[in-house]
């Protein structure tokens, strides 16, 4: 039976210590601000925006929005995000994305200022994931995996990681995190052969493909990790990540439930760097 990574627990430490950080803000006068810039309806970004505009403000954050509609303008896009850079009031933005496809997703993201890029989606905060140097704020949700790891002593020097997935918001920033680690990183993706064969090879497990219940029976020995990432909405409409939770749970060692566990870790990430991004203000 593993032991179930609780996402909630680590969130509230992370906020406790936010929460300490935003007070001795308010001392001085300044109330961390984020702004959420969301182009369209998507029911997923709206998820996402309760869900960090909760945490955010019960950290002490004010949360600031901008929506516009799917047919907007690029350019009515981009005034925005430069009157945020201009406006020193507002300390970390949040775009949603992918963006409408009449849109230039790489200009519009490298429009944002690094300083006020709190989930890295510039190419300036990105290097800095792949460099190792703190040029910008990491992607949450990779960092979010990183503080579960940390929160629970797992130690990754020397042990085998397999990332599953290996886009830019997650999958490779988690690999190059895991590297940093000390972790021996393996990338699978669309083409790999023998998934399950690479992901048995674990002893830490990153599941981020997007696909419900890929990472299933065959995948999983013992003493193994397994976070899951994956937002899915299974064929009873519910909730569900990529690991075959049923399957994982009486082999791993330890592994994340979904709902409860990255999803909740990745606001309180977001909350702590609006908070340094206003110190660093
Ligand atoms: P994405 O679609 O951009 O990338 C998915 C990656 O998985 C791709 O690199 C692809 O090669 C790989 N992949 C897809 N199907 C695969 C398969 N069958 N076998 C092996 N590899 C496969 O998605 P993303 O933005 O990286 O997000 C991944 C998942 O994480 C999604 O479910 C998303 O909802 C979730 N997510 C969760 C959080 C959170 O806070 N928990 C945040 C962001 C994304």
């Amino acid at each position: 039976m593993a032991h179930i990574l609780s996402g909630k627990e680590v969130a509230a430490a992370l906020d406790a210590a936010t929460r300490e950080r935003t007070l001795a803000l308010a001392a001085k006068g300044i109330t961390p601000t984020l702004l959420i810039i969301r182009v369209g309806e998507n029911p997923g970004d709206l998820s996402y925006e309760r869900g960090a505009t909760r945490r955010c403000e019960a950290v002490g954050i004010r949360c600031l929005k901008t929506v516009l509609p799917e047919d907007a303008e690029q350019d009515d896009l981009l005034q925005v995000i430069r009157e945020a850079n201009a406006d020193a009031s507002v300390h970390g933005v949040l775009l949603f994305r992918p963006l409408p496809r009449h849109m230039n997703q790489a200009l519009i993201e490298n429009a944002l200022a690094p300083a006020k890029d709190v989930d890295c989606m510039t190419d300036l905060s990105l290097a800095g994931v792949f460099t190792g140097k703190k040029l910008g704020f990491p992607p949450c949700t990779p960092q979010a995996c990183m503080e579960i790891l940390d929160h629970f002593g797992i130690d990754c020097t020397g042990k085998r990681a397999v990332v599953i997935g290996r886009s830019l918001v997650v999958g490779k920033p988690a690999a190059m995190m895991l590297l940093k680690k000390n972790a021996t990183v393996t990338v699978c993706h669309t083409r790999t052969k023998d998934l399950a064969e690479r992901a048995r090879e674990a002893d830490i497990l990153i599941a981020a493909a997007g696909r419900a219940g890929i990472v299933g029976e065959g995948c999983f020995r013992e003493g193994q990790i397994v976070l899951d990432v994956g937002i899915n909405v299974n064929e009873e409409g519910k909730l569900c990540g990529d690991v075959d939770f049923a399957a994982a749970e009486p082999v791993a060692e330890a592994i994340t439930p979904v709902p409860g566990g990255v999803g909740a870790v990745t606001t309180s990430v977001l909350a702590r760097h609006v908070v340094e991004a206003a110190e660093n203000a």
